[in-house]
């Protein structure tokens, strides 16, 4: 038996910028893409001027500044360290977790029954906020989908913020007014099919006969109905290590130069490397790509990319770092002014079971400990105190990101100081 609790950070980046800024709370507040390019991310407030999500900035700067709307860059080193925060917080109450996106995560509640569920998740939701200072919401549900459902009338339609649809009435009023585009995993273009079937709600979808229904869409579709039934099929995942890490940026400006691109892709390649080690796995390959600006009619376009397998799988900054610039001059054409470069870490294995090359002059167990000094130094220090010269120092390919908030938790010297 399941009873999952989908808990969801409310509009978790402007969230973010608030717990260190007090300036930010009550008044609308947007949060800008890579490069200050449109807006990712709406505090209420901002919603409720319409905003709409993916807005240019430079277009709607006017509006903007008329409406006392506030704006800051994105602080991914604040959002994924606050991130890992709520995340922590919820372990405490509930050891089967899913962590299923940056901001949100699922519970398994069913062997904490003999709790009121509802009020346990009141608790939960003041403690995360008391802690972290993020507010979420929590809708609970004997499916993973009703549990989606059931946050997002906790977010729309209460106070409280915390919904149970396990009752069987409630969720039939729920189901036949909730529309299907805003079920779980319904994309646009299922959307519209269901909808020319005349099924329109959540209700008629559920009511809509499951094996009919695969033959026409696929075995995800009979699941999601059943899920809509009430009958478990998604089970909790827990962490699982990835399969591909992958790491690139767009440039502030574009870049000509093969040295700046070295530079900007090694960056990449020591941000992936040490997410690899992380979750303790080797790469036995990788995936180097670089292209021009795509929309920019003036300029000549080029795009390339190319894969390489490691004669031995690792997870050595400085090893994977040769591979990475060795393929990229493989690629690179001089003469055009590039917009982004980036790497795939391909073929990830447990580091436990690697198998070394018989003729290997690496000394594995020598590498390993270099790497893992080099983490703790980054990890207590700040990123980046320890970093591979190939890196640059002055970074000019560096995005823009002008309107940035402090790294109030990573850096030390971003840390609040009350006068
Ligand atoms: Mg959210």
């Amino acid at each position: 038996m399941t009873i999952f609790a989908l808990v969801d950070c409310n509009n978790f980046y402007a969230s973010c910028e608030r717990v260190f800024n007090p300036k930010l709370e009550g008044v609308p507040l947007v949060v800008l893409s890579n490069n200050d390019g449109c807006v990712i991310a709406r505090s209420n407030e901002a919603k409720r001027l319409q905003i709409p999500l993916g807005a240019p900035f430079f277009k709607w700067k006017n509006f903007f500044i008329k409406n006392n709307v506030k704006w800051q860059s994105s602080n991914y080193a604040l959002y994924g360290d606050l991130s890992s925060r709520v995340m922590a917080s919820l372990a405490n109450f509930c050891p089967d977790i899913e962590i299923y996106s940056i901001d949100e995560s699922f519970l398994n509640l069913f062997s904490l029954n003999f709790y009121d569920l509802v009020e346990y998740c009141q608790q939960i939701k003041s403690a995360v906020k008391q802690w972290t200072g993020i507010p979420i919401s929590i809708g609970i549900a004997p499916t993973k989908t009703l549990a989606k459902v059931a946050n997002y009338i906790a977010k729309k339609e209460t106070v409280t913020g915390v919904f149970d649809l396990r009752d069987e009435k409630i969720r039939e009023r729920v189901l036949e007014d909730f529309p299907i585009e805003n079920i779980w995993g319904i994309g646009r273009r299922n959307a519209k099919r269901l909808k020319e079937m005349q099924i329109e709600t959540a209700k008629q979808l559920r009511d809509s006969n499951a094996k009919d229904m695969r033959a026409k869409f696929s075995v995800v579709m009979e699941r999601l109905i059943q899920e809509l039934q009430g009958i478990s099929c998604l089970p909790l995942e827990s962490v699982q290590a990835r399969k591909q890490i992958m790491s690139s940026r767009s440039f502030g400006h574009s870049v000509i130069k093969l040295e700046e691109l070295e530079q900007a892709l090694s960056s990449y390649v020591a941000r992936a490397c040490y997410k690899l080690r992380q979750q303790k796995s080797r790469a036995k390959g990788i995936y180097v790509f670089l292209h021009t600006s795509m929309f920019n009619e003036k300029d000549l376009r080029y795009a390339n990319s190319i894969t390489r397998q490691f004669p031995e799988s690792s997870n050595h900054t400085g090893y994977i770092i040769s591979h990475a610039k060795s393929c990229l001059r493989k690629i690179y054409k001089p003469g055009y002014k590039y917009q982004k470069t980036g790497l795939m870490l391909l073929d990830l294995i447990d580091d436990q079971i690697s198998q070394y090359d018989l003729f290997s002059e690496n000394n594995s167990i020598k590498s390993d400990k270099l790497m893992q000094t080099i983490d703790l130094i980054n990890i207590k220090y700040g990123r980046n105190t320890v970093f591979s010269s190939s890196q640059g120092i002055t970074q000019p390919w560096k995005m823009k990101a002008n309107f940035i908030s402090p790294c109030y938790t990573t850096r030390w010297n971003d840390l609040v100081k009350v006068i």
